[in-house]
Formats: C-alpha cells, sequence, structure tokens
C-alpha cells in the first residue's frame, strides 16, 4: 500500500493483487482499500476455542491445535490429486486431506505446528476433510484463518476466502487509522457508540462476540442516519411551499352525517385513523399520511371520510386505484354512500368513450365534480381541476414515484393519503415512508369469522371441488385464482382454459365467470356486477381481483399453482374472501417443487397476520426485492437488516430528525462530513425520495 493516507488507493496497486484478482474484486465492487473495509462478512464462525483431538466428535465443525506427523500424496481413482497430512497433538491424531491442492506439498512440512479448523468426519478413521489451515510460525500467531473469531465473506467463486482474509486483514492492519470519523462527537456519545476505527477492525476480526456486536450497531447506525437525515431534509424541505397553503379544513354537518349514514359501526382502529386525519387537515399543513392496514381492515370509509371533508370545505377530491375494476368499485360503493348527501362523485378511467370522456373532464375542471374516483386516467395532463384538495391513493405499492407526485401537481399542496393493504415491517416502514406520518388499522372489523386456509396437493383436487360445491348449494359463491391468462406449460393452469373446464365439466348448472386483464372494460365490469349481484357463482380470474375487491358473499378462494405466487400476493388474494359473516375457507393448490416453495405456502397456511407475513417475505426474498427500495428512490441498505435492526433504525432516526431541526441546511462545522457522506449517498435522488 504505496500511498500514504489513502482509503482511496487501488487494490491493485497492493501487493499480492494482480490485474486478474483486482478484476475479480471489482466485480464484487471492491476497487479501493476503503471498499475492503467495508466489504463486511456475511457471517463469522467462532474458531477461537481449540479442541483437543481426542474430543472431536464426527459432524461437528472445529479448531485443532498440533504438529505434523506424517505427509502423503498420491493420485486418487477419479485422477485427482490426493494430500494427507496426520497432525497430533497430546491427546490424539488426526488425518487431514485436501484434494487437488498439490500445492500443499510446498507449504507443509513434517514438524510444522499448525492450527486447523474444519468438520470432523469418521471415515475408516477420524479425518477433516479440505480443512483451513494456518502455519504457527514461532511465538507470534497473528493467525487470520485459525484460532480466533473468523469473517466469512459472500464471495465470487474465483475469489477465496482466505484470499480476501488476508487482503482485508492487511487493509485494516495498514490503513484502518486513515478512516474518517464523520458522525460528530455529541452524537457517539448519546448513543454510546464506538468509533469508526475500532468498528471497522471488529466487524472484521472481532476480538470478542460483544465487541462485533458494537461494531455492527456502530457500523448500521451510520448507514441508517445518513438514510434518515435525507428523510428528515427532504420533510422540512416541503415548509417553504406550505406557507401559502390555505387548505384548513374543519369537520362540520356534512361529515356528522356521514358517520351516521355508515351500516356499521367504525372500529377503534378506524375512528384513531379519522381522527388523525381529521387532525392533519385541519392543520397548517398538508397532510402527508400513510394509512396502513391489513386487508378488510376497512380502510376505504376511512378515506371516504377524508374526502368528505374536503367536499364539505368546499374543495374537490379524487382517488386513484390501480385497476379499473377497483376503481369502479370505489366509485359504485362511495356513489351509494355519498349521492345522498348530495355529493357528485364521477368516475374516470381509461377505456370510455369520448363524449363521456368529455363531459367528466368538464365537470372537474368547473367544479361540478366533487370526487373524482379513477384510475391512471386522473393524472393525464388534459385532466384539470378547479381546486383540488385532497388527494388519496388506493394501494399505492402498485404505483410509481412518478405517479403519485403528478396526481399531487394536480393541486396546490393538497393534501394526500396514501393507503396499502401490504404490511410492511416496521423497520421498512421507518425507511420507505420515512418522511410520512403513519395510521395503522390493527384490527378486521367485528363479527369476522377467520379465514381457514389448507393449502393440498393435487390429487386432492377432485374433493375440493365437492367442498366449493357444498358452499355453492349453502348459497356461497367461490373464486378461482390461476397464476395466467392462457395455459403455457403442462401443469400450469391457465384461467380460460379452467373457465372452460369449470364451466362445462366440474360446476354445470352453476354461472360460471371469467375475468382477466385482457379483456374489453366492458366485461370486466359487466362480470363484476354479475358477480357482486350473486348472478355469477363461481369466478375464475388472474390476479386482477388481487386488490380491493369486496364481495362479501364470496367464502372460498381456491388458488392454481399457488407456489407460483408471491407472499404478500397470496395474502392480498386471500383478503378477497372472509369479508362478510361466513366461514371462509382459502385452498391453496400446489405441489411445489422447491422447499422454499413449501415454506412459503406453510407460512401463508400458518398466520392470518399480514405483519408476520410480511416479515416471513422480507426473510425469505430480502427487502430490496420486496419493495423496490430503488423504487422508491433509496438507495440499497448494505450493511443492515430491516428485518431485524429496528431499534437502531429507531435510534438513527431520532438522532438525525433533531439534528435537521436544529442544523436544517447543515452549516454547523462538525456536520460537515455528514453532509458529504449524504450528497455522495444520494447523488440527485434527494428529491426522488418524496414519496406520494
Ligand atoms: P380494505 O381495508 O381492504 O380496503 P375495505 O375498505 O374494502 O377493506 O372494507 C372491507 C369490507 O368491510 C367492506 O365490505 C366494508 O364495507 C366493510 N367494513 C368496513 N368497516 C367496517 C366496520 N367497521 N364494520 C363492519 N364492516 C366494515
Ligand atoms: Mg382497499
Amino acid at each position: 500500500m504505496q500511498e500514504k493516507n489513502s482509503l482511496k488507493t487501488q487494490v491493485r496497486y497492493i501487493k499480492g493483487v494482480g490485474p486478474k484478482k483486482s478484476e475479480y474484486l471489482a466485480r464484487a465492487g471492491i476497487n479501493t482499500i476503503e471498499d475492503i473495509l467495508y466489504y463486511l462478512p456475511k457471517r463469522y464462525e467462532d474458531r477461537s476455542s481449540v479442541t483437543a483431538i481426542k474430543d472431536l466428535k464426527p459432524g461437528e465443525a472445529r479448531t485443532i491445535q498440533g504438529e505434523i506427523v506424517s505427509l502423503s500424496s498420491r493420485t486418487g481413482r477419479s485422477g485427482a490429486s490426493i494430500f494427507q497430512a496426520v497432525v497430533a497433538d497430546l491427546t490424539g491424531s488426526i488425518h487431514a486431506v485436501w484434494f487437488n491442492q498439490p500445492y500443499l506439498r510446498d507449504m507443509l512440512k513434517a514438524g510444522d505446528k499448525v492450527i486447523l479448523y474444519g468438520k470432523v468426519e469418521i471415515y475408516d478413521r477420524l479425518q477433516m476433510v479440505q480443512p483451513e489451515y494456518e502455519i504457527m510460525e514461532g511465538l507470534e500467531t497473528d493467525s487470520v484463518n485459525i484460532g480466533r473469531i473468523v469473517p466469512v465473506y459472500s464471495l465470487s467463486q474465483t475469489l477465496t476466502q482466505r484470499f480476501l482474509r488476508s487482503l482485508t486483514f492487511k487493509a485494516m492492519t495498514e490503513c484502518v487509522r486513515f478512516a474518517v470519523e464523520r458522525l460528530p462527537t455529541y452524537i457517539i456519545a448519546r448513543q454510546k457508540l464506538v468509533d469508526i476505527k475500532f468498528a471497522l477492525r471488529n466487524i472484521h476480526f472481532p476480538t470478542n462476540f460483544e465487541m462485533l456486536e458494537k461494531a455492527y450497531k456502530r457500523i448500521v447506525f451510520e448507514e441508517f442516519f445518513i438514510l434518515q437525515l435525507a428523510l428528515a431534509i427532504r420533510k422540512k424541505g416541503r415548509a417553504p411551499e406550505e406557507a401559502a397553503f390555505g387548505h384548513s379544513m374543519t369537520a362540520g354537518e356534512l361529515s356528522g352525517s356521514f358517520k351516521k349514514a355508515l351500516p356499521f359501526e367504525l372500529t377503534d382502529g378506524q375512528k384513531k385513523a379519522i381522527s388523525e386525519i381529521e387532525r392533519d387537515m385541519s392543520g397548517a399543513k398538508p397532510m402527508n399520511r400513510l394509512l396502513e392496514g391489513d386487508v378488510g381492515s376497512g380502510k376505504t370509509v376511512v378515506a371516504a371520510h377524508a374526502l368528505v371533508l374536503a367536499v364539505q370545505n368546499g374543495f374537490q377530491s379524487v382517488i386513484m386505484a390501480p385497476t379499473e375494476v377497483l376503481a369502479r368499485q370505489h366509485f359504485i360503493g362511495l356513489s351509494e354512500l355519498l349521492m345522498p348527501l348530495g355529493i357528485n362523485v364521477v368516475l374516470l378511467i381509461g377505456g370510455m368513450d369520448t363524449k363521456t370522456r368529455d363531459r367528466v373532464y368538464s365537470e372537474i375542471k368547473d367544479g361540478r365534480a366533487d370526487i373524482v374516483v379513477g384510475t391512471h386516467a386522473v393524472i393525464q395532463v388534459s385532466v384539470e381541476f378547479k381546486n383540488l384538495g385532497l388527494v388519496v391513493i388506493d394501494e399505492q405499492h402498485k404505483f410509481g414515484v412518478a405517479q403519485r407526485a403528478l396526481l399531487r401537481r394536480k393541486g396546490l399542496n393538497p393534501h394526500v393519503l396514501i393507503m396499502t393493504a401490504t404490511p410492511i415491517p416496521r423497520t421498512l416502514a421507518l425507511t420507505v415512508y420515512g418522511d410520512l406520518d403513519i395510521s395503522t388499522i390493527k384490527e378486521l372489523p367485528k363479527g369476522r369469522k377467520p379465514i381457514t386456509t389448507y393449502w393440498v396437493e393435487e390429487e386432492k383436487r377432485l374433493r375440493m371441488y365437492d367442498f366449493i360445491k357444498e358452499e355453492l348449494i349453502e348459497g356461497r359463491q367461490a373464486y378461482v385464482v390461476c397464476p395466467l391468462i392462457e395455459t403455457k406449460a403442462a401443469g400450469c393452469a391457465g384461467a380460460v382454459a379452467t373457465f372452460e373446464k369449470l364451466k362445462d365439466e366440474v360446476f354445470a348448472g352453476y354461472e360460471v365467470g371469467l375475468l382477466h386483464g385482457k379483456m374489453s372494460t366492458k366485461e370486466k365490469d359487466k362480470v363484476m356486477k354479475d358477480f357482486k349481484k350473486g348472478k355469477i357463482k363461481v369466478l375464475v380470474s388472474t390476479v386482477v381481483i388481487e386488490v380491493g375487491i369486496d364481495i362479501p358473499n364470496a367464502s372460498v378462494m381456491m388458488i392454481e399453482n399457488a407456489d407460483r405466487f408471491g407472499l404478500s400476493q397470496l395474502h392480498q388474494l386471500r383478503g378477497r374472501i372472509g369479508r362478510g359473516g361466513h366461514e371462509s375457507y382459502c385452498i391453496l393448490l400446489a405441489d411445489p417443487k422447491t422447499d422454499n416453495g413449501a415454506e412459503r405456502l406453510k407460512a401463508i397456511e400458518g398466520t392470518l397476520d399480514g405483519f408476520e407475513i410480511a416479515e416471513t417475505d422480507m426473510d425469505l426474498r430480502g427487502p430490496g426485492e420486496m419493495f423496490g427500495t430503488r423504487q422508491h428512490g433509496l438507495p440499497e441498505i448494505r450493511f443492515g437488516n430491516l428485518a431485524k435492526d429496528f431499534g437502531i433504525m429507531e435510534l438513527a432516526r431520532i438522532e438525525a430528525f433533531a439534528l435537521i431541526e436544529k442544523d436544517p441546511k447543515l452549516l454547523e462545522e462538525h456536520h460537515q462530513l455528514l453532509k458529504k457522506s449524504l450528497y455522495e449517498r444520494f447523488r440527485g435522488r434527494l428529491e426522488l425520495v418524496r414519496v406520494g
């Protein structure tokens, strides 16, 4: 490492790293010495305690220490070279066996004192296959691979743990002292964090597990802290525009009549959400709230109440849904509820004829339309509002950041309420929605019977059909969900073919309907109406019914090839039933090919709690994949674990928000390095972080 003080030194200048290796390293994102230091282990092996050879038991991975008594090499039957050493300590001896590592002949000599780490086996005799080894030279054993808690990195196959470990060790011993402390001292002190040099040393080569934990906490804290700073800045950043904001709304007669007109008693969660929204909307700043609640928790009425509040105060409001089917359903529901109160609700979706569309456009423009319900159609340039005061986005995870921003711009700093039925783990909520206020509806309305879920294999299919028939005889309705529209491969049911089969054979005598995304708006509309009315008894569909559809009389759902769906998706689908007072059943039909597939089905079978499912989903898939943090304009989380590090995230958030409150533009001297890493990390994305 030639240049002094340079964490930015390219790895290829390090002795022992040739052009080949530096290319492999680059592929893992390692270009500089700093990158090496921040390439964190994915796990650790405790090789710190040495076991006496007589105490070794097969099946365990252990560290031993001894002397090489003899060496031999030969060529095996398959042509592989086999190199063996007998290693003895005072209590016994063991054979160490290496395949295809002929160079070991030059490394190891009889009489060498060695440390070995590996899995113990019995194969005629006690042996370790392919153990990691370290030669103890003299007394000094600054061993990198054995005799300590050892880091294990995730690797591309061309780099070995051994190589990376010694590279990291070298980088650490020679360069950690140049690492720059970015966190201000007062935060380090208040949060009892270790300093960055200590953290980097111990994250790779911890002296013990306690130190490792401290190191981990420190590094993750810094990562989360920078993220929360960005979120805090964004939230603060809206303030100047808000000065001109004048949509302070009060609750009054209309919202009172609305509540009275509801055919049910609101749940506590709904009441709480409503009052939080009222408080926001009567304030001096635009609301920016996320309403989170499991499928079926009744978010729509909460949104409806907000819409009414806007109308009562002389503003227009809009609710945008991700599918036409859902938009229509909202339109019907809201019209029934609100038209009697004298509120004009209009529908705006893509497939309307020009005449109707133009009429709707002009109603929106001149203010006759109080509430607009629609799909993406509402964010078209040609849609002009007279005075939009509230924007509601349903099933927001189905929309991109840009689409949400477009809708927001249709008004002058309107209040924004976004809703999601994909419960998200708490840590992630503080990240992805870090600049929003959050209302959560925890409970389902009273009187709901829990849904029973069965995962069954293909061979039980006929029995399941009989089961569905029994429900139909009771007067209930059923969904059959398929992963695709057309059958593409054997053993994977397409909706069209399933529909034909069920209609002609299985449920002959019952009205069977078909619904999928390639049908025209008109057709879809008719099918949904007929299903809602109870004319259609069995609805065969694709995931178009995944979000929002509300048919309380449907009590069974059979999901074909259930292993092809994501966990959260299955949970969403299942949320379509169990909405009335009937016992409901979800049948997952699948013969999964992988353990992961089976695990996911078991998870769905085992719980109805959307939050629990979200956590499992995140464990199985990883948070990035699950929510596309990138899609939210956030950088990838590299060090922390969103599923587990909630505590650290919370602390980082508190500190970051307090800091921005005090020094909003990061002008203070001891915040300069933070500012720099903030810009490095977000590079022009700060604006995009804006959700909604
Ligand atoms: P989601 O939160 O999934 O959007 P919905 O708003 O579609 O749920 O509500 C699901 C069903 O529950 C609807 O039929 C709705 O009328 C009904 N519902 C909502 N709130 C209550 C309540 N407090 N008591 C009884 N039924 C309710
Ligand atoms: Mg909904």
